[in-house]
């Protein structure tokens, strides 16, 4: 974390704080009351939230957050490469979160890894009379057609906890029949106020079905570790979990990019976890620390800055051997790093960037871009949490805006009167922003392009950014006439 104050010039407490007003003013008085809790300037000193979190979101307004369902589904069980994820439910759900977040997987589709749809599809007599009857079918279909998976998670969808229906007891006779895990996630998106409950569900059904359940078939070893909250978009996996081992240590489980349900279940025997996104696997890391002991830490791998600090925080948990093969490691790839901020520095110094993502990018990247001499003028989450907003503080410049659940208008407002060179955000308001020849980038997917992790991943963000931010289109906006 760093101490020194943080500055934009020409933002000031004031200034922020007379736009949100502004924006405020466009609510009815009941909307208005309740968004204002959300919207402030940071104090980056305090190092503690300066916005209200995880609250119900105002109807009507917009909101860009998703569900229960998609943290479950789209986020954690997911990504597990070697199991059939089960959208329980109508067809919607599964068929707008097929291949849409780029949590890459290895295996051949169908036979051994499974990014594919499976879906009950609810029909009116599912519910009408249940679909617990259609659900152990469903799961018996499953293990017959692909004998390789190595388990079936059962991720419900919104109908499936309204009507009744006992997936749990379905999936407790089908697991002894079928001799396979079945794991039954009660994460309908009526539940809680954002994706972010249906990370903590999920979270739950690995501590209730899945932790100690499997043991590594390599011995254990003094620097056994895993990697927590990593969901390899778009292949950030494959640099970290390489970077880590060139360091000396053994990532024995990737939770849950590219992810293996035996690996994930034997956890419980590493030394240390490793965690990428707090938001959504704090949960787990809290559970192994008290039921088994194992000590996690939080770390950041966006940009030379961020993975430089970790890896000195990591070492300093183990013996010389890991400092000196971290120091190496450093000295390696340093140069490199120094090379691309040499190459894209003087073409993105001093601009300015705004970002709303999920749970974690939002703080995470920031000193990424501050490595290429940009700065954030503007963040805020979907779904985070106070404690994400108490690590956000000391991340962002001071009185710059933060914004909790920022509604479309919210953002549009803060862009026209901020005037950021670059906004990195999700799909849904991409085109909005390009409209207005603001130049954007995707932080959920990369833009398709990726990773961003690591030492591999920074020269690829480097690259894309100033793609983005100097791409010659945005001079051709405005009709000559
Ligand atoms: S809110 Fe319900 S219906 Fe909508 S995506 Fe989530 S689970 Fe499906």
């Amino acid at each position: 974390m760093s101490t020194e104050i943080k500055t934009v010039e020409g933002i000031t407490k004031e200034s922020t704080q007379a736009m949100i007003d502004e924006v405020l003013e466009l609510y009815p008085e009941k909307g208005k009351k309740k968004r204002a809790a959300h919207l402030a300037p940071n104090d980056q000193a305090s190092g503690s939230a300066c916005v209200k979190s995880n609250k119900k979101t105002v109807p009507g307004v917009m909101s860009a957050r998703g569900c229960a369902y998609a943290g479950a589904k789209g986020v954690v069980w997911g990504p597990i490469r070697d199991m059939v994820h089960v959208s329980h439910g109508p067809v919607g759900c599964g068929w707008y979160s097929w291949g849409t977040r780029r949590n890459l997987m290895s295996g051949i589709t169908g036979v051994n890894s499974f990014p594919m749809q499976f879906t009950s599809d609810f029909q009116e007599k599912d519910v009408v009379y249940g679909g617990d009857k259609k659900l152990a079918t469903l799961l018996k279909e499953a293990k017959d057609l692909f004998p390789l998976a190595k388990g079936i998670s059962v991720l419900s969808e919104c109908p499936v906890g309204l009507i009744g229906d006992d997936i749990n007891q379905v999936a407790k006779v089908a697991a002894k029949e079928l001799d396979i895990p079945v794991i039954p996630c009660n994460c309908e998106g009526f539940r809680g106020v954002s994706q972010s409950l249906g990370h903590h569900i999920s979270n739950d059904t690995i501590r209730d079905y899945i932790i100690e359940t499997r043991e590594f078939p390599e011995p254990i070893g003094p620097y056994d570790i895993a990697l927590i909250g990593e969901y390899n978009i778009g292949g950030d996996a494959w640099s970290t979990k390489p970077l880590l081992e060139e360091c000396g240590f053994n990532v024995k489980a990737v939770w849950t990019g590219d992810g293996e349900m035996d690996r994930i279940a034997a956890t419980h025997q590493v030394k240390l976890n490793v965690i990428h996104c707090y938001r959504s696997m704090n949960y787990m890391c809290k559970v192994m620390e008290e039921k088994y002991g194992i000590p996690w830490i939080e770390l950041n791998f966006f940009g030379p800055t961020k993975i430089r600090e970790s890896l000195r925080k990591l070492a300093e948990l183990f013996d010389d051997s890991i400092k000196e093969k971290v120091e190496a490691v450093i000295a390696k790839y340093d140069p490199q790093m120094q090379a691309i901020i040499e190459e894209y520095k003087p073409r993105l110094d001093g601009k300015k960037v705004m970002l709303y993502v999920g749970g974690l990018r939002p703080r995470h990247t920031i000193n990424a871009y501050e490595d290429l001499g940009m700065t954030c003028v503007g963040s805020g989450y979907e779904f985070a949490h106070t404690d994400d907003y108490d690590r956000t503080a000391s991340e962002m410049p001071d009185a710059t805006v933060v914004y909790d659940d920022a509604s479309e208008i919210e953002m549009e407002h803060f862009a026209h009167i901020l005037k950021p060179d670059l906004i990195g955000s999700g799909i849904k308001e991409k085109y909005l922003f390009q409209k207005m020849a603001i130049p954007f980038r995707q932080m959920h997917s990369w833009d398709y392009s990726g990773p961003y992790h690591g030492y591999k991943g920074f020269p690829i963000f480097a690259r894309d950014i100033d793609m983005a931010v100097n791409s010659p289109t945005w001079k051709l906006v405005d009709a000559p006439f």
